[in-house]
This record gives structure tokens, C-alpha cells and sequence, in this order.
């Protein structure tokens, strides 16, 4: 059994963070963080790699500057009636999460914190974990930055009728597809869902769809899904025509949209996803986590305790979670699609309004 220390589960954005900021905030040698992560390689998460003005701030403030990606600089807002256009209020960033991921796993492991890939832990009670081979683990100071993912004895809530999902595909890359999307961040709205597009450093794009379980069930499937949103939408359907065949659809299911907390126990700091969960379509759930990490390690370096952090923080998630759950509410109803849409056309400059309410602050 290895004991004590501080141990972070998760190399997401809010792990890697965390581990990034403790050894940068000059922590001592012998209390290095240990960062685990199940993934050997980093993939593609479920994200729509949409990198806020906020997040890119962060990540900057990390030392991550040389990331490689598609310059967003406006919003693009489709529904059944028509489209609008805004501009966005800073630039953002369209990136591959593979891209992202891996970069900041290897900054921290540059930057001296000890990282272990390929190792995933099956369950926990408190700070004890165990990995699936029953090998058992110990932690002074656990971080719990598994992200969209729940680790059994610490699960989040699952109350919802009719959950959210995300599912995600890559689409291109074709020299059409990057014409018809551009510089835009673009959110297609359809009935209990939303799909958002925009390009990523490859010339790719990244179709991330977030939905009631309801409509997936309906539509019978990812594939069917994609074919009835695109007869519901011609402009989706130009956008779908370049998924390639065999192109993999991943999928996540329930996505506990809107919930966050600002409890938790002794020694046990939640970190990302794993402390409130923005809707996907503010396109902030990174920019959360790397807050988020990045204020834990501020507040273990300061002896600050976890219950302390944990209140914290979550103040600081409150508005643009509850801004974000308040825009997919009327987002997913197509009663209520046309007026956000008519409220875009008229006032462009109240999206942007919208996009800084919805930023976690510095
Ligand atoms: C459909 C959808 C679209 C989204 N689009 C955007 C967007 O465009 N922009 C944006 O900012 N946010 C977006 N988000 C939100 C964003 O993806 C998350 O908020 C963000 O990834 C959270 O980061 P994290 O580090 O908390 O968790 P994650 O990114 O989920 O990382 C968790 C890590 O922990 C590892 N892990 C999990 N369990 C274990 C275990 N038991 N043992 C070891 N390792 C483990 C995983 O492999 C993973 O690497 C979107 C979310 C969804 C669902």
C-alpha cells in the first residue's frame, strides 16, 4: 500500500492544473504531488474544445502559451427559423482535447510533479482507493479530478427523468467544411438538444452534441440521431455531409448539468466537473477546471483547509452556472429557440453579454 502525500486522481485540465500550480508554487520537493490518470495516451474527451478568452488566461498564467488551434472570434446561432451572428467579446480557441490534455500532462511532469499514466482506480472510501487489481492507495490530501466521470464512493447525484448526454465526432478535414464554418463557434439548436461546431488545429472540426436521453432513444442511436437533426436542418446537414465513414461516435451519458457543490470532507479537495458541472454550450466547463485546480493548489500551499477551499469556490461557479442553466433551459425548449434566436438578431452585443456572465472570474 502507498501511503500519505498529496495524490490527484484525473490528468484532465483540472488535475494537470492542480499538479502544474502546486510545483510551481514552490511546494516542497518532498510533498511533490503524485497525478494519476487511466489513459496511457490522452484522447479526444467528450468536449467541444472550445478554449474561452478565460481559459486561455489561465492556461497562460500556467505557462502553457504554444497551443495550436482555430482562432474563434464570433458566435453563430442556428435554429429551425434562421441564423444569427454575434461577436464574441474576446477571442477563443478551438482545440483538439487530445492536443490540450496531453500538453498540460506533460507540463506538469516537466515541471517536476510525478506522474503515472495507465492507472486507473476502481473505488475509493474517503482517501483510500483502491485500483482494480485491489492494489490499495492512501492519501493525506486527495484532489478528485475524475471529471465527467464518477468514481464509486464518490459519486455525484444522479436524479434526472430524462438525463443529458454528450456525444462527440470529428467531422473533416475538408477545405468546404472550414468555408462553411470559419471563424465561428457555432450552437445548432433542435428539439431537448444542441450540437456546437467549430475547428480545431487540424483543420478538423469537432461536432459535440449535448441532449435529453429522450431524444437519443427516439431517434434510435447516434447515427440516427445525426440523420434526423440534419433532415430538421439543412445548414447541419452540409456540416454532417463530411463525417467520414466509420468515423467513431463517442458518447457519455448522464451529465449532471447544473449541479455543483461546495461541500466536502476533510483532505478531500473536488476539482472540476467533479465540483459543478456548466452547461456545455457556455463552453466554460475547462476554463472551470483549471480554476478550479489552480485555486486548490493556491490553497494547500496556504494551509488552507478543503471545507474552506470547497465553499470558496463554489461562490465563485454560482453565476455562470446558474446563467448557463437558465440559456439551456431555453435552448433545448423549441417553443422558446425563436426568441433567443429573434433576441440574437436584435441585439448581437447581449450574447456577449451572455458569454462574459458565463466566465469563471480570475
Ligand atoms: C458535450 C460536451 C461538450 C463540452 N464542450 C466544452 C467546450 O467546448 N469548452 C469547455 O470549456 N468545456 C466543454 N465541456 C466541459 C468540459 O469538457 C469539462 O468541464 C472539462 O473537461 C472538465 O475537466 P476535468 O479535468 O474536471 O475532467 P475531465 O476532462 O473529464 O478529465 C478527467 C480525467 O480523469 C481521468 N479519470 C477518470 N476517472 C479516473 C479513474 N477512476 N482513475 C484514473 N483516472 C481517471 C480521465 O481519464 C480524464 O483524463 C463540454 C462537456 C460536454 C459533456
Amino acid at each position: 500500500m502507498r501511503r500519505g502525500g498529496t495524490l490527484i486522481l484525473g490528468g484532465g485540465p483540472a488535475g494537470s492544473a492542480a499538479a502544474i500550480a502546486l510545483v510551481q508554487g514552490g511546494i516542497d520537493p518532498s510533498a511533490r504531488p503524485l497525478l494519476i490518470e487511466r489513459q496511457r495516451e490522452m484522447g479526444d474527451a467528450i468536449c467541444g474544445g472550445f478554449l474561452s478568452w478565460q481559459s486561455l488566461a489561465a492556461l497562460d498564467r500556467l505557462g502553457l502559451t504554444k497551443l495550436r488551434g482555430a482562432t474563434l472570434d464570433h458566435l453563430r446561432l442556428f435554429t429551425p427559423r434562421g441564423r444569427a451572428d454575434a461577436p464574441l467579446p474576446r477571442p477563443a480557441l478551438g482545440v483538439s482535447r487530445r492536443q490540450l490534455d496531453s500538453a498540460l500532462l506533460d507540463l506538469a511532469t516537466s515541471a517536476g510533479a510525478a506522474v503515472e499514466r495507465g492507472v486507473a482506480v476502481a473505488r475509493a472510501e474517503g482517501r483510500q482507493l483502491w485500483l482494480a487489481d485491489g492494489t490499495q492507495l492512501a492519501a493525506d490530501t486527495l484532489l478528485l479530478a475524475t471529471g465527467k466521470h464518477d468514481l464509486r464512493g464518490h459519486g455525484r447525484p444522479r436524479d434526472d427523468a430524462d438525463p443529458s448526454l454528450g456525444l462527440r465526432v470529428r467531422l473533416g478535414p475538408a477545405a468546404g467544411l472550414s468555408r462553411l464554418v470559419g471563424s465561428a463557434i457555432e450552437l445548432h439548436l433542435f428539439d431537448r438538444g444542441y450540437a456546437g461546431l467549430s475547428l480545431q488545429e487540424d483543420g478538423s472540426a469537432n461536432l459535440c452534441l449535448a441532449l435529453r436521453k429522450s431524444r437519443l432513444i427516439e431517434t434510435g442511436g447516434p447515427a440516427g440521431l445525426l440523420a434526423a437533426i440534419g433532415r430538421e436542418s439543412p445548414a447541419l446537414a452540409d456540416r454532417i455531409a463530411h463525417l467520414a465513414p466509420g468515423q467513431p461516435i463517442d458518447a457519455i451519458a448522464a451529465v449532471p448539468y447544473g449541479w455543483r457543490t461546495g461541500r466536502t470532507t476533510p483532505g478531500i479537495f473536488r476539482l472540476g466537473d467533479q465540483c459543478g458541472v456548466i452547461p456545455s454550450l457556455a463552453g466554460e466547463g475547462m476554463g472551470i477546471a483549471l480554476a478550479s485546480g489552480i485555486a486548490a493548489a493556491r490553497a494547500l500551499t496556504a494551509g488552507h483547509g478543503a471545507e474552506q477551499f470547497q465553499a470558496g469556490f463554489a461562490a465563485r461557479t454560482r453565476r455562470p452556472i446558474l446563467v448557463a442553466r437558465t440559456v439551456l433551459m431555453v435552448a433545448e425548449r423549441p417553443s422558446l429557440a425563436p426568441a433567443l434566436l429573434a433576441l440574437t438578431r436584435l441585439a448581437p452585443g447581449l450574447a456577449g453579454l451572455v458569454a462574459r456572465a458565463t466566465r469563471i472570474g480570475a
